[in-house]
């Protein structure tokens, strides 16, 4: 039986994980829950998988979710804040965490997760582009297991042998869906609204992964995450869109052989992965038509366009604490232009602005790590500001 802790169950990988893990009761149980602010949510979740633990992100909400818990006849411990976050992720109630936590918050639950040594299932890719290295070291020297949940590189640990073994790899080739603004030009992009840049063509998700979806930052924090994940220099990690999604992404070897992992857009494939690794079970997703999908189409991605791939492979090479800089300060764009208040070509400024002002560090401590991530946040809000004055 692998015991559970699912952080971020309320989100869109959060229920994707809860509903393959509902279709495996003899194999899984759900001992603790988080959620930010989504208190009827998790109530729900708590009463449908009784974990023995939930946590509430906004203690401002711990009274009204405790009274909650009550009130359904619950016993599950009620905890609050970010503290508690670590402390589910560490217990040793659980074997097994997902860290699916959007943004830079879910760094410090996916550290304590590797620091306790647990089967460690990764969706949280900005905790990876801000502390890889980081994360990398603490999870070797506590034996944790790190299996990649972002598509990507479930399907590139898919198609690697196994650590240890991994020799003759000439580059890994991630596949980008291209977003919903594929084939426009950038004058074009200049109106975009927040609901347009949410609309994905293939993939149903959180709003902050969709809007970098539509910046192709996403890619770029998937190259950053990539690197790290399994030790290979950016000029070795490349970006083809795939406008079907279907080829997950690829390997390409030495010898002329290329492996992919194919299936059809649902999360469900690497979180069922994930959860009963080495072993395969049924995940709920449909198997891949071959004949129906017919076409496999592949382009270059357009990077006049979307200027943030290329930010994110500069802050790769630039190295240090650029990839923490690039994370924090696209998070705070993303989120202004979420709330209107900044236009969707200018988040790639927002970004370029920050790098540039401030200076790359070393990354090899965490607290350095955060406070570059603090000031880049400062930083990038002053740019917002400056822009709309
Ligand atoms: P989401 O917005 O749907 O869910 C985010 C979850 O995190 C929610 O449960 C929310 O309560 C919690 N949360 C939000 N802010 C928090 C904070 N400050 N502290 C603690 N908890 C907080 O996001 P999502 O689409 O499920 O994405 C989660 C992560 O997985 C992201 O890092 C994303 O990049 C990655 N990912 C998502 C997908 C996908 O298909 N959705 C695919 C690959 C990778
Ligand atoms: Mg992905």
């Amino acid at each position: 039986m692998r015991r559970i802790a699912l952080l971020g169950a309320t989100g869109s990988i959060g229920r994707s994980a809860l509903d393959v893990i509902a279709r495996h009761p003899e194999r899984f149980e759900v001992v603790a829950l988080s959620a930010q602010n989504r208190v009827d949510d998790l109530l729900d979740l708590c009463e449908r998988f009784r974990p023995a633990q939930a946590v509430i992100g906004d203690a401002a909400n711990l009274p009204v979710f405790e009274a909650g818990l009550r009130s359904r006849g619950l016993q599950t411990e009620a905890l609050a804040g970010s503290v508690a976050l670590d402390q589910i992720a560490a217990d040793p109630g659980s074997d097994t965490v997902l860290a699916a936590i959007v943004g830079a918050a879910g760094v410090s639950s996916t550290l304590a997760a590797a620091r306790a040594g647990k089967r460690l299932l990764l969706a949280n890719k900005e905790s990876v582009v801000l502390a890889g290295q980081v994360l990398m070291r603490e999870a070797a020297a506590h034996g944790a297991k790190i299996l990649p949940i972002d598509s990507e590189h479930n399907a590139i640990f898919q198609c690697l042998p196994a650590e240890g073994q991994r020799r003759g790899i000439r580059r890994l080739i991630l596949t980008a869906s291209g977003g919903p603004f594929r084939g426009r030009s950038r004058e074009s992009l200049r109106e975009v609204t927040p609901e347009q840049a949410c609309s994905h063509p293939n993939w149903v998700m959180g709003r902050k992964i969709s809007v970098d979806s539509a910046t192709l930052m996403n890619k770029g924090l998937e190259v950053i995450e990539a690197h790290h994940l399994f030790g290979l220099p950016g000029e070795r990690i490349e970006v083809v869109v795939h406008p079907q999604s279907t080829i997950h992404s690829l390997v390409d070897y030495v010898d002329g052989s290329m492996l992919a992992q194919l299936g059809n857009p649902d999360m469900r494939t690497a979180l069922a992965y994930g959860l009963a690794w080495p072993e395969r079970i049924d995940s709920g997703v449909a198997p891949l038509d071959l004949c129906a999908q017919a076409r496999f189409d592949f382009e270059e991605p357009d990077r006049e366009a979307f200027p943030c791939l290329d930010l994110a492979y500069a802050a790769l090479k630039a190295g240090g604490t650029a990839p923490a800089i690039l994370n924090a300060a696209n998070e705070v764009a993303v989120a202004a232009f979420l709330a209107g208040s900044l236009p969707f070509l200018a988040i790639a400024d927002v970004i370029n602005a920050t790098l540039s002002e401030l200076p790359t560090e070393p990354a090899d401590d965490l607290a350095v790590l955060l406070a570059c991530d603090d000031q880049a946040r400062r930083m990038a809000r002053e740019w917002i500001k400056r822009m709309r004055a």
